[in-house]
């Protein structure tokens, strides 16, 4: 008997990291559906093509599995599955294969090695091209609704459509002038999706004292930070900090923050941020290191030994803060000022961040529910044919390429899923 094969069709909405390589893992499946992408924006990816201050940073260099799981704040174990399925090392062959030539940096960052994201993005222009990507460019998606016979109703600005699978990959609420406003929320609730409370994650804190202002540039390559959030836990981070002209900035500070997305934070309900300079060294290291100084050295100037250790800038400082003498020889240093100094270089130095900078979140901490979707397929269990990929869900990491690199694993993972299903049940009419 003749039968007509009904050719499946396939929206994702939003194209930035996930869902452009949900698009691609499609086209890699071959499985004769229409795909459809809607962008709002004239481009792809423009959030892609901003981040890493423009360089992109696609992934990261770490292969041990649990150290790379630890740098997601929300969502770790949900994300286990996609991760394993599309880990760093063939996200890093993947662009390769694609002619996108990468170098990982000391710090473990994976960039193109002409440190423009635009070559990422262009990856995903060629293949739409070449293999018939439908991108509604300039169209931005209303509605998302049940229809009949578990399709699912897509209506935009410009038209309404019927579709067999849809993949919300429409981003969180951060950076809101790239195109992710957090639409995608309203429309996974239409199908009984929850969304928890949402938050600033990965943000810089301005800060009530003035004192950063004077030495705003100087960055600490090894900083250890910590601070109480609302539930009473305490948050630590360590890696680079920057002092700038409102308050305190850098990776590690940014590590914090994620710990801090839901804690309150006003004038009146400061956090304190406790700075010990170098990460590698406790108060006994420093308190050791000092007295077998001034022992050896007893005529030297005691700003001299210190300026041996730490910039020149954050010796005044600390000086200052403890009104010590910095001309002071090291043989007329008390063992009290001895230790003040030690205390201040781990931990007891302060700082009480009163406001989070207004709109410089990298990512959205919160989302949809993941208990509502299936971590194996990133297919919601509410609905079947309905898909979610990237920061729209409850997941969200650290910087250093960790939250793409939940994109890619995530989009690819509903691609194939979707490409499975395809494959095993071919409909026909
Ligand atoms: C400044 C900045 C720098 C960053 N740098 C890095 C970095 O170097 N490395 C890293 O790992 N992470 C970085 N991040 C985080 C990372 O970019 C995001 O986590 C990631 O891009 C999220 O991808 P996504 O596909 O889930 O969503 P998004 O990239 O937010 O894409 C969602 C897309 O959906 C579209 N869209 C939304 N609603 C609709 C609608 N209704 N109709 C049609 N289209 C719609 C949007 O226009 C957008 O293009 C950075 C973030 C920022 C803001």
């Amino acid at each position: 008997m003749h039968k007509l094969m009904k050719i499946p069709k396939i929206a994702i909405i939003g194209a930035g990291a996930a869902g452009l390589m949900c698009a691609a893992s499609l086209i890699e499946e071959n499985t004769g559906a229409e795909i459809h992408l809607f962008e709002k924006n004239t481009i792809l990816g423009s959030k892609v093509i901003i981040s890493g201050g423009g360089r992109c940073n696609v992934t990261t260099g770490i292969r041990d599995k649990k150290e790379l799981l630890s740098k997601y704040t929300r969502g770790s174990q949900f994300l286990k599955s996609a991760i394993g399925k599309f880990p760093p090392e063939k996200v890093y062959e993947w662009f390769e294969k694609q002619a996108v030539p990468l170098k990982t940096e000391k710090d473990q960052r994976v960039f193109p090695v002409s440190n423009d994201g635009k070559d990422i993005v262009r990856v995903f222009e060629k293949l739409f091209q070449k293999h018939e990507v439908k991108v509604h460019y300039k169209e931005s998606v209303q509605k998302v609704m049940k229809a009949e016979d578990n399709q699912i109703d897509l209506r935009t600005d410009q038209d309404k459509y019927l579709f067999d699978y849809v993949v919300l990959t429409t981003g969180g609420n951060a950076y809101q002038h790239t195109g992710s406003t957090g639409d995608g929320y309203s429309f996974a609730k239409n199908f009984g999706h929850t969304v928890t409370p949402l938050g600033p994650s990965l943000n810089s804190f301005m800060t009530a004292e003035e004192w950063p202002k004077s030495i705003s540039g100087l960055a600490l390559p090894n900083a250890k930070l910590e601070a109480q959030a609302d539930d009473g836990k305490t948050v630590k981070a360590e890696g680079p900090i920057l002092f700038t002209h409102f308050g305190i900035s850098g990776p590690a500070l940014f590590a914090l923050s994620s710990h801090l997305s839901f804690s309150k934070i006003s004038n009146e309900h400061p956090i304190q941020i406790s700075i010990s300079a170098r990460a590698e060294k406790s108060f006994q290291d420093w308190d050791k290191l000092i007295h077998e100084e001034t022992q050896r050295r007893g005529a030297q100037q005691f700003q001299t030994f210190l300026k041996k250790h730490l910039q020149n800038r954050l010796v005044e400082l600390i000086l200052e803060q403890l009104d010590i003498e910095g001309i002071k020889k090291n043989s007329e240093l008390s063992k009290i000022d001895r230790e003040r100094v030690a205390h201040l270089l781990t931990g007891h130095l302060t700082l009480n961040a009163i406001k989070r900078r207004p709109g410089d979140e990298f990512v959205t901490a919160g989302g949809i529910v993941l208990d509502e979707i299936n971590k194996k397929t990133m297919q919601s269990k509410l609905h079947s044919g309905l898909f979610f990929g990237g920061e729209i869900m409850n997941v969200d990491g650290v910087t250093g390429g960790f939250n793409l690199q939940a994109s890619w694993a995530t989009g690819r993972l509903a691609g194939k899923s979707i490409a499975s299903m395809l494959n095993s049940a071919s409909p026909t009419i």
